[in-house]
């Protein structure tokens, strides 16, 4: 008999993680799609495939053509077009479909959080906020804020960000985790005074939170895209597990 083959959406370290503890069984064949956006992806255990694939439609062919038997969406809660197409493909394809969605953040005693549905929200409330903004919600967003010219920014992201972006920035190139010391000294150093987050959860870009909480400054916290209707959510690699049936 043919292995079981999982085709993990990935891009995150929940991805990653399940795609080790799968690969190394030899009763599955594991197959990690990443969409190709940074140049370094770092080791993935098992098949790798980069690039899309061309939409729901082009995703269900894959599918096919690849005998896939789950698909699990690993992708970041924010990636909110590659969710909805691995949805509508794998109701195409009759192919058994589970999101791993990481629980996302809530404010803790101290805490000074804002909560926006989106970069758009976010960019109008900070003025009101403040004057030295640490901007963490990724390179690709940094045009919303491109018209806030009294502000300053420090933007932190793993590959330098494109034009157009405000006038007044620094480019932080980095890659998490970071430690509550290091995200304290950052902000202290740069004489921040509110932070712009995505509400990505996890604990590898946690620590700014910790840090911010500690200096008593705001945080603009960007909520997440719901899932679509009806989808098969857990929390973490032990709940797609226990979902396909595969815990020790
Ligand atoms: P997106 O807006 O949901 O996806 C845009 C298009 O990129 C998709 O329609 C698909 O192209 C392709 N794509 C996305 N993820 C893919 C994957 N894992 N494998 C193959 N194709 C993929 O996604 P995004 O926000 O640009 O994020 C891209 C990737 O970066 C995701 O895999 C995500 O896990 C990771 N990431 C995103 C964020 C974030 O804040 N958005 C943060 C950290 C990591 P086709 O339609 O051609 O198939």
């Amino acid at each position: 008999m043919s292995p079981r083959h999982i085709l993990i959406l990935g891009g995150t370290t929940e991805a990653r993680e399940l795609a080790a503890l799968l690969a190394a069984r030899p009763d599955l064949r594991v197959t990690t799609s990443l969409a190709g956006r940074v140049s370094r992806p770092g080791t993935v255990e098992g098949d790798v495939r980069i690039g899309g694939f061309g939409g729901a439609e082009g995703l269900a062919d894959w599918l096919r053509a690849e005998h896939v038997d789950h698909l699990v969406d690993a992708t970041h809660p924010f990636a909110e077009s590659i969710t909805a197409n691995a949805v509508r493909a794998a109701r195409s394809a009759a192919v058994q479909a589970l999101v791993l969605r990481r629980p996302g953040w809530q404010p803790g005693p101290g805490d000074r959080w804002h909560d926006v549905a989106s970069l758009d929200e976010a960019a109008a409330l900070l003025p009101s906020l403040g004057r030295r903004v640490f901007l963490t919600t990724g390179r690709l967003g940094l045009a919303v804020f491109a018209h806030l010219s009294d502000l300053h920014f420090v933007a932190r992201s793993v590959e330098p960000p494109e034009p157009p972006m405000p006038p007044h920035i620094e480019v932080l190139l980095a890659r998490g985790p970071f430690t509550p010391s290091d995200e304290s000294a950052l902000l202290r150093d740069h004489r921040i005074d509110v932070l712009v987050t995505k509400d990505s959860g996890g604990t590898a870009t946690s620590a700014k939170l910790t840090a911010a909480r500690g200096l008593a400054l705001p945080v603009v916290v960007v909520r997440r895209p719901p899932l679509p209707e009806g989808v098969d959510a857990v929390p973490d690699v032990a709940g797609v597990l226990e979902r396909l049936a595969l815990t020790p």
